[in-house]
Parts: C-alpha cells; structure tokens; sequence
C-alpha cells in the first residue's frame, strides 16, 4: 500500500540515483604559503595586495570549474597568475639559492586516473606547474629534473625566461638576511642552515591549489622557488607526490607549503589520503592529525589545502599565519592570511 511513509522513502531513492545532484557540486582551494605571518608585521597595503591577487588567482580557477572544466585545467591557470605575481615564492617571486640562483620546483596530481607530473630546479621555466603538466600529460615519466626539464619545457613549447626573470629585490633581501644569521651562527641548528621562526618566515611562500569539478574528479598543484638559501641542489616536497601533493578520487586532494623536509619525512599529503581511505577519518579529521599532530610531533612547521568529494574543505596549519582562498560551488569566497 502506498502510506505516505512509503512514498517518501521512494522519493529519497529517487534523489539518490539522480546523478546531477553529486556531479553539480565543485570547489577551489588555494595557499600562498605558511609561516610567521604576523599582523603585526603586515602593513594594510600589503595585506590588500596579498588578499587582491589570491582573490583574482581563485576567482580564475573558479569560472573554469563552474563552466565545466577540468580540475586540472583550473588547477594550472590559478596556479600560473600565483606564479607570475612577485608576491608568491613561486616563478616570479621565487626565492635564492645560497648561490644567488631561482630554482624552481612543481608537481601536479589528477585523482580519477593517479597521473602524476612532477619538475625539480629549473631555472628557465616561466611556469614550472604547466611544465609539471605537460610531463603528466606528453612524457612516459612523472619526474623530470634540471636541464633535461628545460629540455622537455622547450620541445613542449613552453614559455621560457632568462633566469634574471626571477631576480627580485624582496627576496635578494631575504637571502642577505639569512645568510647574515648563518654567519652569526644565529640559528639553532648550525649544520642544515634554518633559524628561528623570524629568518624561517623569510623562507617559505610556495603556491598550491586543490579543486574538484563537476565530474566529480578531484587534483592537486604545487609550485614553488624553494627555501631560501638551500644549498647542494636541494629540493623539497613540493615536487614530491605524497609529501606537497596528492589527489585521488576515493579520498581528497592535498597541497602542503611549509619547511619541505619535514613534509617529506612525514609523508604528509599522502598520510592525508590515507588515514580517510584506510581508517575511514573525515578530510577535517585526518588533516588535523597529520599536521597538528604528525607533524608538529616531528618538529615540522607549515600547514596544508584540501577538499574531498563532497566539497568539503580544510585549511589546516601549525604556523602563526597561511595565506589561503577557497570557493565553493555557489560562488561563496573565504579569504584568511592569520589564524582564527
Ligand atoms: N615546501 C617548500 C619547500 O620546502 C617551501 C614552502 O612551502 O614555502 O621547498
């Protein structure tokens, strides 16, 4: 008999085997890095600067999405104004080697199929994520580095620069300072080079993005100049799938900044993916215990984007500030640079 009992549980069916309810749903996540951002030593032109070109680069990746584009797609054309603004430790704001060289790292992640594409220290490449892109997509590899990168940017027809492109005044300044620190054996640890939170802060700024489309596929995107002052060809976690960046379809997608080597030590993005695949935690669960816990634990500082297939969102971090964006699917911005 048809009681109004049965008539709405054959409703509730209804609305859950109508595909366009699931695949309507989309979001963007961006951070611009994480660190001892400090009101305090921010000047409210700054601020408006950093919150105007987070917003542009977002508001980018948005309209892709909402026009039904892919994750991947938006992941690179938000990434690349991140990059060609001078604000960002990422293409043109790329922070210096101990030698006074911008060298330039990316990876990019799509979570429907696990392709991955991945570039470490290029010198030449305008923007290391559409290089980072085009090894996922045109290369048999998913990690290229140095000149055979360059190599494959230009094959590919990339934009390439002449490594003064990256020069900036801002981040020459940072690589005086710490140097001055290192000199003054200022740090508390004289052997790898990192100072206090004051110097650290100088160090970080990578960009990252995280989106899910209206397919329903998720992708994660990291870009970055590095720490300041690394030295002997290093590169961090930001190329490195699992540590700056994860995305996989059945969980969530994953883009960290922070002191690199711990995030690679801690395998934290694809810790992430893994504590929600395995164990069933939520992306606000498992964020929180990789980076408050896991994390801090190890000694690392820095903070992460997520978003997972439903939308949700985590902007999570350890550090005093992350600057950071998201937009979900009804066009709804957030914008935050301190802790809440
Ligand atoms: N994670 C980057 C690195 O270690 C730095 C950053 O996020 O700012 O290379």
């Amino acid at each position: 008999m048809l009681t109004p009992k049965y008539i709405l549980l054959a409703f509730i069916l209804l609305l859950n085997s109508v595909p366009v309810f699931s695949q309507n749903n989309f979001g963007i996540v961006i951070h611009g890095g994480a660190g001892t951002i400090l009101k305090k030593n921010m000047t409210p032109e700054k601020e408006k600067a950093y919150k105007a070109k987070l917003e542009e680069a977002i508001r980018e990746g948005h309209t892709i999405l909402k026009e039904g584009g892919s994750s991947v797609e938006a992941i690179e054309a938000t990434l690349n104004i991140l990059e060609d603004s001078p604000l960002f430790n990422a293409g043109k704001g790329a922070v210096f080697t101990a030698e006074g060289k911008n060298e330039l790292d990316a990876s990019i992640m799509e979570g429907k199929t696990l392709q991955v594409g991945a570039v470490a220290g290029v010198t030449t490449v305008k923007n290391p994520i559409s290089l980072a892109r085009k090894v996922m997509e045109n290369s048999p590899h998913v990690l290229l580095a140095r000149e055979g990168a360059e190599q494959f940017a230009k094959e590919q027809g990339l934009t390439l620069v002449a490594p003064s492109y990256f020069h900036t005044e801002q981040r020459m300044k940072s690589l005086k300072k710490v140097k001055e620190a290192e000199k003054d054996k200022k740090g508390k640890d004289g052997k790898t080079g990192f100072y206090d939170a004051d110097i650290q802060d100088t160090k970080f700024g990578t960009v990252g993005c995280v989106a899910l489309d209206k397919q329903g596929n998720l992708a994660a995107g990291t870009s970055t100049g590095g720490m300041t002052n690394k030295k002997w060809g290093r590169i961090g976690d930001s190329p490195i799938i699992g540590a700056g960046t994860y995305a996989n379809n059945k969980t969530c997608a994953i883009s960290s900044t922070g002191w690199g080597e711990y995030f690679i030590r801690g395998v934290v993005a694809y810790d992430i993916s893994a504590l929600m695949e395995y164990k069933g935690l939520s992306l606000k669960a498992a964020t929180e215990e990789v980076i408050q816990k896991k994390l801090t634990q190890l000694g690392g500082t820095g903070g992460i984007v997520a978003i997972d297939k439903e939308g949700n969102v985590s902007m999570e971090f350890n550090t005093a500030g992350m600057y950071r964006a998201s937009m979900d699917k009804e066009g709804k911005l957030y914008i935050g640079i301190y802790e809440e």
